[in-house]
């Protein structure tokens, strides 16, 4: 599990790995024991706990036990994958899987300002195809 602390020392935010019984602050290099850090947030994806401690405001998460929206925590995966082919790939299958057949405005949706270009890699690359008139699926 990763958690959003206050550093005792110099009282900045950072992130510590609460496996670890004790961690440095990267700032003032006070040494410090993470059971006795008050934890803001935690998480046991870093990534997300890193985007949380960025200020990120899209990161998908569990508010009042309600799982989050599929639809914004695949936006939210889709936009960590720098690689074109994975980006594709992980769009298709994701709108396959929360929705069957997709539509043009659920890859823009996935992929903000870039959803035609994309749709139509994943067209020329069969990744889709055109079940009926502006519908896809794998
Ligand atoms: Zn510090």
């Amino acid at each position: 599990m990763f958690a959003i602390v206050s550093c005792p020392g110099c009282s900045k935010e950072r992130v510590v790995d609460l496996s670890s019984s004790t961690s440095v602050c990267p700032y003032c290099g006070r040494k410090a024991d993470n059971a006795l850090l008050a934890v803001r947030f935690s998480h046991q994806d870093q990534g997300i706990v890193r985007d949380v401690l960025q200020g990120r405001e899209d990161v998908p998460l569990v508010k009042d036990g309600v799982p989050p929206d599929p639809m914004e925590a695949l936006r939210y995966a889709v936009s960590h994958i720098s690689d074109p082919e994975q980006k594709m790939s992980a769009t298709a299958e994701g709108l396959d899987r929360i929705k069957g057949e997709f539509t043009l405005d659920d890859i823009e949706h996935i992929i903000p300002g870039q959803g035609r270009r994309f749709a139509e890699a994943m067209l020329e690359s069969c990744l889709i195809h055109e079940v009926s008139y502006g519908r896809y699926r794998i």
